[in-house]
């Protein structure tokens, strides 16, 4: 009897510890889940498609003709004709610092990324950089517009270089100097000294036109409807899944964590 109890207490403490530690475990899990989860899908579509791929040759084939047909009848105008070209996700591949995300489990930390750009080594996106030498051989000054910090120039410039980018000095690179995301400022810049800015190109609404810096979903979609002739004309946009001011609308500027990050994802899924 003495035996049968004490095996009995020993079964149930057994199963309480077990409970209690899955359940720590499982609530780690999930957030650590949604995370990559939500990464991992897009970013494998990013580094394996070839739709991705694709998708860049597309993006800067139609920026090649979109590019001809706006200098069309320019040539006796004075000002200098230029193209403006963001760099994240346009130029340079990041998605081995998203891949370090996932496989760490790490959020996104400064630290990290400064590790990654001292590498110097994101390879050019597809297609990018036969459009950029075409642009010089045209005569157009290449401005590159970027949110990066104006302490992450050197790395940029090194790598920059080391692909042979055109154009790549400080005098080209507008960087953020401030805690405003929007890059209108840099843009006035560049036509109050006489530049004529005749395309730009990004994977985010907002590197091309001041219109779309209100991070509310509807409200994107109303300016992307009322400017819907510029695109592949003026503007030209390239997709990418993996972060961007499009995510940021779901949680609505709020701090959250991984998890309400994940509810508030789901709660805008469209279903029948
Ligand atoms: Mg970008």
């Amino acid at each position: 009897m003495k035996i049968l109890l004490t095996l009995g207490l020993f079964v149930s403490a057994f199963i309480l510890f077990s409970f209690h530690g899955n359940h720590s475990d499982g609530g780690q899990q999930t957030a650590t889940n949604s995370k990559s989860e939500y990464l991992t899908q897009s970013v494998l579509w990013y580094e394996h498609s070839g739709e991705m791929r694709a998708l860049y040759y597309q993006a800067y084939n139609l920026a090649r003709f979109a590019l001809d047909e706006n200098l069309k009848g320019k040539e006796k105008t004075t000002k200098q004709k230029a193209v403006v070209m963001d760099i994240d996700e346009t130029l340079l591949d990041n998605s081995p610092f998203e891949g370090r995300m996932i496989l760490s489990g790490i959020e996104y930390t400064p630290s990290v990324w400064k590790e990654w750009l001292n590498k110097g080594c994101a390879k050019p996106l597809p297609g990018c950089l036969e459009f950029l030498n075409y642009a010089k051989s045209k005569k157009v000054e290449i401005f590159y517009i970027s949110n990066r910090a104006e302490n992450e120039m050197d790395s940029t410039l090194k790598n920059f270089a080391k692909f042979n980018f055109p154009c790549a000095d400080k005098e080209h690179m507008l960087f953020r100097t401030d805690k405003n995301s929007s890059k209108e400022t840099r843009r006035r810049h560049l036509l109050d000294i006489n530049y004529e800015i005749v395309l730009l190109c990004g994977d985010n609404l907002g590197d091309v036109s001041a219109a779309f810096d209100n991070r509310q979903t509807d409200a994107r979609l109303d300016s992307v409807d009322k400017y819907k002739t510029e695109f592949g004309k003026r503007f030209i946009l390239i997709p990418n899944p993996m972060y961007g001011d499009w995510d940021k609308c779901f949680y609505k500027e709020r701090k959250l964590n991984e998890q309400q990050k994940d509810s508030a994802r789901k709660a805008n899924v469209v279903a029948f």
